[in-house]
């Protein structure tokens, strides 16, 4: 039993990276089993670091992330190992006797059998790539939104900034445009941004609900009427993310996100509800409100300081006394 002996009692299988250096987790809380992918290497450094589920902030050591298709490509590959040492072991054993002159009886001992088959697959394809801003880890999810799985930090910051850049990136590309093409670039840029808020805000009260006065109504926050929100995350949450703003700079974003509003549902012509609601004076009933490149840039420096209130609060916030 010279081949199988050689083997030992343990031996490590290695999960291989898919082709952009990426290995497969699979979250082991059986509510989620969330897929994922992180690269190795990149990220914190340091042995016996715990993995954050990107989906359910689960937090287990790494060697519980395995994917139902690496343990059985592991197990197979075991297998195909063990076999293939037990066949080469036993042909060692054959023989054949032949009757002598024709006459008693002959006998043979033939081996015959392969090795297991190993059991290969394929990593799968995500959504969202995210380098995280605080460890550097590189890391792949369904959807946009999730915890570091290094760090355990959650994105929704980090991803609401880049779509700001976006927006920014918008508004400096209308400045080569002809009219209504730098005109249609400057209200989408608004658009965006008020989406991505409304987005980013939900997500991150969401991530903090369990520090929600009353978690179930965290399900519902919109986002897409700021003074609406104000006042609902001053309800749930205790504190007021306009904190730091000064008067104009507040009643400037109340009038940007009424102004998407007007937008989204007027094609930007001004009704009644619109100039009393946002204070506008300067346009007149049943005229086109209009949209400036530098108000957007100064929307989107406002938003910027509100989504850090935000995130910085609610990071403070503790739990809800009951
Ligand atoms: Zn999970
Ligand atoms: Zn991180």
């Amino acid at each position: 039993m010279r081949n199988l002996n050689q083997l030992g009692n343990q031996f490590s299988i290695s999960i291989s990276p898919d082709e952009k250096g990426f290995t497969g987790r699979e979250c082991p809380n059986d509510e989620c089993l969330g897929y994922f992918k992180i690269k190795f290497g990149t990220g914190l450094q340091g042995d016996s670091l715990p993995c954050h589920c990107p989906y359910c902030g689960y937090v287990e050591s790494h060697d519980k992330f395995f994917t139902k298709e690496q343990i059985e490509y592991a197990k197979s590959v075991a297998l195909n190992r063990i076999t293939g040492a037990l066949i080469k072991d036993l042909k060692k054993l054959e023989f054949e006797h032949r009757p002598q002159r024709g006459f008693g009886i002959g006998m043979s001992l033939k081996v015959e059998g392969r090795p297991h088959p190993i059991h290969y697959y394929r990593e799968k394809k995500l959504e969202t790539e995210v380098v995280c801003e605080k460890c550097t880890l590189e890391y792949t999810i369904y959807g946009v939104f999730g915890f570091c799985p290094d760090c355990g930090v959650h994105n929704s910051l980090q991803i609401f900034n880049k779509n700001l850049d976006l927006a920014q990136k918008m508004i400096t590309l209308a400045s080569n445009q002809e009219h209504a093409i730098a005109e249609q670039l400057i209200i989408n840029a608004l658009e965006d941004c008020v989406s991505s808020f409304d987005g980013f805000g939900r997500e991150i009260c969401k991530t903090y609900i369990s520090k929600a006065m009353s978690p179930e109504r965290v399900e519902t926050l919109s986002f897409q009427n700021i003074e609406r929100a104000r006042d609902r995350v001053k309800e749930l949450f205790n504190f007021d993310f306009s904190q730091g703003l000064n008067s104009n700079e507040w009643a400037f974003v109340i009038r940007c996100f009424h102004k998407r509003h007007l937008y989204a549902h007027k094609m930007g012509v001004a009704d009644q509800s619109y100039i009393d609601s946002a204070g506008d004076t300067s346009v007149s009933l049943g005229r086109k409100v209009q949209v400036q490149t530098d108000e957007v840039t100064h929307f989107i420096g406002i938003l910027r300081k509100i989504a850090n209130n935000l995130s910085e609060k609610l990071n403070e916030v503790k739990q809800w006394q009951k």
